[in-house]
């Protein structure tokens, strides 16, 4: 499943709206003429000068709301430690993992005997999840029924579900819940974030970067190339921090800034 990136929602007119912040600082606006003059020139102009100024403040007023799909949990992980921004993903207790897909890292999949290894042990790890969750779930309908040994653990998921839909559907959600344990890193998720521009500003800083992992930095890019098509003012110095100066990552450096740049069309 490939990476999945989609801007879903964001503030109407978002540069104007920083824009309307910034006014309200530095000018003697009141908020009923606030709006006024804030032609897209004006607007333009305000938002530079906030980035003259490093005044960042005024673009918390601005929100993005992204949906992503296809991405490993390893990645998400590493997205939702950014702490300025609000998250809702996909639960694995109320959806059953025998349906989840797996991300394959390219170097891996350029690796004959890396994927070999690889899918064996996703394919036995899906299996044991089926396993367990099934083990669990015929335990809980046991306790609730009265153990009744005489029928398989097979016979009885199918006839407790076609008799009593309700219970099995929350006996599923009680066994996916510790059958979770056994999913990899691999597996796939979705999410839904909003970050307001000043914390997409940090966050592009870092996950643009060629230090960032090669997952989260494809999702970082098509955010970044989405926020740029609704508000190009506000985020066109956006990016890993070395188009803008100095590599800040020291021995860690990719060296290869001119590369960045060039990419990035800063050359
Ligand atoms: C290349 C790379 C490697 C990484 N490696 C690791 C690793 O090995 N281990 C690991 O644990 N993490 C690692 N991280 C995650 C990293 O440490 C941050 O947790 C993550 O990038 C979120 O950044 P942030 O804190 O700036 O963002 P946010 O949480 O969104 O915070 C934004 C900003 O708000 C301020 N802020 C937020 N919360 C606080 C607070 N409690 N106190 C003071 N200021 C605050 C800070 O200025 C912060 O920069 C790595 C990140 C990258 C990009």
């Amino acid at each position: 499943m490939a990476i999945k990136v989609k801007l879903l929602a964001h503030t109407p007119n978002p540069e104007q709206t920083v824009a309307m912040a910034a006014k309200l600082c530095y000018s003697p606006s009141g908020i009923d003429d606030i709006r006024d003059g804030l032609t897209e020139e004006k607007t333009a102009s305000f938002i530079n000068m906030l980035t003259d100024l490093g005044h960042a403040s005024p673009t918390e007023h601005a929100s993005f709301t992204f949906g992503i799909e296809g991405i490993s949990r390893a990645c998400s992980h590493q997205l939702v430690r950014h702490r300025i921004a609000s998250y809702s993903q996909q639960s694995q207790r109320y959806v059953d993992g025998t349906s989840f897909e797996f991300v394959t890292p390219p170097e891996i999949k350029n690796n004959e005997k890396a994927l070999e290894i690889y899918e064996k042990i996703l394919s036995e790890q899906a299996k044991a999840y089926r396993e367990i969750r099934d083990a669990l779930l015929a335990g809980y309908i046991r306790d609730f029924c009265g153990n009744d040994n005489d029928i398989s653990d097979e016979e009885l998921l199918k006839s407790f579900k076609s008799e009593n839909k309700a219970k099995y559907s929350s006996f599923e959600k009680k066994a996916n819940e510790d059958a979770r344990f056994i999913l990899p890193n691999a597996s796939t998720t979705k999410i839904v974030c909003t970050f307001n521009a000043r914390s997409l500003h940090n966050f592009f800083a870092h996950r643009c970067c060629n230090r960032a992992q090669w997952e989260i930095r494809e999702v970082a890019e098509q955010m970044l190339l989405q926020c740029l098509e609704v508000a190009p003012n506000l985020f066109k110095n956006c990016g890993p921090s070395c188009l803008f100066g100095p590599c800040p990552e020291g021995k860690m450096c990719c060296s290869k800034q001119a590369e960045v740049r060039k990419k990035y069309g800063r050359e």
